[in-house]
């Protein structure tokens, strides 16, 4: 191989390394796939109690991911969490479009800068490589990155600041990378959008995301979730830790949100025909089936499995 194909083989890796995306246990993460969107539940490249790491689609716009907590406390009537917003609005499907598109509309100008820079690394600097040389070739690219990293940098800091001004933590580690290398400038772009649905609930982010695959079975999963909670349980510090409290508006929310789109939420809930005759009882949580002998499903930490009707 020779040195060109080498330099280009790395700088095609650190692209590429720029689109994988950690995804913590207590989030949800929606990529693009196809023409429509999917929230992230299997196939990690790498996986830990930590959390995973998923691949989004490597091009500027369709390597858009969003990111949203899965245990956002809510407020509720009943007066837990009233410093939380209400359940109604972390389920708005509207208020969940609306911010989608103004925060996609005010970071659009990031787009020229992006596709700029996609440009000039993907096609200017190997066309260049190949054809007139090294030294000419990082002229023509470095001083291009640079006016066009400095603009994007810039922009990013003032559009971010106005959209999200309590995160500036996150504004300045996001400036400060796309600063440093040109690859992660290309990502501002979308990574500046990947907190903006965070407090709304996940299940309502997938509704109102157009083409969603698979609501139904994350809806059904969530909502069983909820309705079936666990024992308590106490940390080590001596607190006690309740599964789901307080479930029944989120459930409530869950069932209006499933109607809205004409499925029936009473089904989540029926006794399932038994797989194997010698199947006798089912776990209500994940719907996993035992036989007589079974005294709990090991997956939920579940006891009380329910009889299967023969
Ligand atoms: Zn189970």
């Amino acid at each position: 191989m020779s040195p060109v194909q080498m330099l280009l083989g790395c700088l095609l890796l650190l692209y590429l390394s720029e689109f994988l995306v950690w995804v913590r246990p207590d989030a949800w993460l929606f990529r693009r796939r196809g023409r429509g969107w999917e929230a992230v539940t299997h196939g990690a490249l790498i996986s830990s109690s930590r959390g995973s790491l998923h691949w989004v689609y490597p091009i500027p716009q369709l390597g858009r991911a969003y990111s949203v907590r899965s245990c956002a406390p809510l407020a509720t009537t009943t007066g837990s969490n009233a410093d939380s917003p209400p359940v109604a609005a972390a389920f708005s499907v509207r208020d969940i479009e609306r911010r989608c598109q103004l925060v996609a509309h005010s970071l659009k100008p990031l787009r020229w800068t992006s596709w700029g820079l996609w440009v000039l690394i993907c096609l200017v600097c190997p066309l260049l490589l190949l054809w007139v040389g090294l030294q000419p070739m990082l002229w023509v690219v470095v001083s291009g990155s640079l006016i066009l990293m400095a603009t994007n940098a810039w922009m990013l800091a003032q559009i971010h600041g106005k959209l999200f001004a309590e995160s500036g933590d996150e504004r300045l580690r996001l400036v400060l990378s796309a600063c440093l290398s040109p690859l992660a400038a290309i990502r501002s772009w979308d990574l500046a959008q990947k907190q903006a649905l965070d407090g709304f609930h996940p299940l309502a982010v997938a509704a109102a995301l157009p083409n969603f695959r698979g609501w139904e079975c994350l809806a059904a999963a969530e909502w069983r979730r909820l309705r079936y909670p666990l024992a308590p349980v106490r940390s080590p510090d001596g607190a006690i830790i309740l599964d789901n409290p307080d479930s029944t508006e989120v459930r409530a929310a869950i069932e209006a949100l499933a109607r809205a789109r004409r499925i029936e939420p009473a089904f989540w809930d029926a006794t399932p025909k038994a797989e194997d005759p010698a199947h006798t009882q089912y776990c209500p949580r994940c719907r996993s089936q035992f036989t007589r002998q079974a005294t709990a499903c090991q997956d939920c930490r579940w006891t009380a499995l329910l009889p299967i009707s023969q």
